[in-house]
């Protein structure tokens, strides 16, 4: 199958549309990561997703809209809170989970009886809701395990042959997938952090982080959110996080480093010498838009063991410590202790 690059006109909105109502997939930007788009409704074209990903089934999609009188197809029931939520954070990256209707299809949902729901703020994933009048299932459009792609190059490279297009719409903004919250006690439950985040939440609500955020699940443990238990973002290279001053990483990394090593800092005036390094920003909303790209370039340079600079997980930060972590398997050497 030939991929074609469409760029974001009206016409070629119009082209994906048309593929979209014929069962197709197709990539397309969103402020979080890129997509990977099937009608949501649609059960054979959902199942194309999971095929070109090589995505676990009992892994759910989330489903997009283009507008809150959308959900009432989706959800049979709707929480209180989402009025509040979305008045607030929609459009924007914050998914919803809710019980699901009898239209959605289980494949859509990975077997599960909720469906996760996002209004996202890129004009381009907007237009095409629009276009098509149906909801849009759509995970990251990665292959499994590897990490999210933020422009439609990194789609290229993993879907190319495997879907017939892909719409180019410029970097995405955030560069970490969405906040999935699920409503819980007249709050809500973070499953995975995201754009949208827990202090901006508790302005609305009560806010529990749950535990699968930031610690490794047991084995035989129930994940509240299935995402939660499969190893994600994962570089070729393996991937260690160290927590610690930027004296006693310096020294760790001199003391450890071999030859293929990497260092993942935050600035260039970090480097450590002699070793080569990539640098993903040292402001955490910077170090979200930049994790992802940093990670597959550090594949691209052959980069065998990375040491990565442990970030602030606090605000935004708090996504971008959960994707490295699981980046990491959950590899972290602390320093200060
Ligand atoms: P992705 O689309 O690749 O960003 O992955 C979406 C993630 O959202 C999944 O891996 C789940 O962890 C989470 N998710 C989606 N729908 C649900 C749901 N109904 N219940 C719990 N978690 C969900
Ligand atoms: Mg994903």
């Amino acid at each position: 199958m030939n991929t074609e690059i469409l760029d974001c006109t009206e016409k070629s909105l119009k082209k994906a549309a048309e593929l979209l109502k014929k069962g197709e997939v197709v990539g397309f930007p969103t402020e979080t990561v890129y997509g990977l788009a099937a009608n949501a409704f649609d059960e054979k074209a959902v199942r194309k997703i999971f095929a070109a990903k090589g995505r676990p089934a009992d892994n759910p999609l989330i489903v997009h809209i283009s507008g809150v009188e959308m959900i009432s197809d989706i959800a049979s029931n709707v929480p209180d809170i989402l009025y509040s939520l979305s008045e607030r954070f929609w459009p924007g990256p914050l998914t919803v989970i809710m019980p699901k209707s009898e239209k959605i299809p289980s494949v859509t949902s990975g077997g599960l009886d909720t469906v996760g729901i996002r209004f996202p703020s890129h004009p381009a994933a907007k237009r095409l809701i629009e276009l098509c009048g149906f909801p849009l299932a759509a995970p990251s459009a990665n292959l499994s395990g590897s990490p999210s792609p933020t422009n439609a190059r990194r789609v290229f490279e993993d879907m190319s042959g495997r879907i017939p297009a892909i719409i180019d719409g410029g970097e995405s903004s955030v560069g970490v997938e969405s906040t999935v919250i699920i409503p819980e006690n007249g709050g809500v439950r973070i499953l995975r952090p995201g754009g949208v985040t827990a202090e901006m939440l508790s302005e609305v609500c009560k806010v529990t982080v749950d535990g699968g955020v930031l610690e490794k699940l047991e084995s035989g443990a129930v994940a509240r959110s299935p995402g939660m238990k499969y190893r994600h973002y994962a570089p070729k290279a393996d991937v260690r996080i160290i927590r610690g001053s930027l004296e006693k990483y310096r020294e760790y990394v001199l003391k450890n480093a071999e030859s293929g090593d990497f260092c993942l800092v935050f600035s260039e005036q970090e480097a450590v010498p002699e070793i080569p390094f990539i640098c993903y920003g040292d402001d955490p909303a910077v170090q979200a838009h930049a994790l992802f790209e940093a990670l597959r370039v550090l594949d691209e340079k052959g980069a065998k063991r990375v040491f990565a600079r442990c970030p602030e997980a606090s605000g935004i930060g708090l996504a971008v410590y959960n994707r490295i972590l699981r980046a990491a398997g959950f590899n972290v050497t602390d320093l200060e202790c």
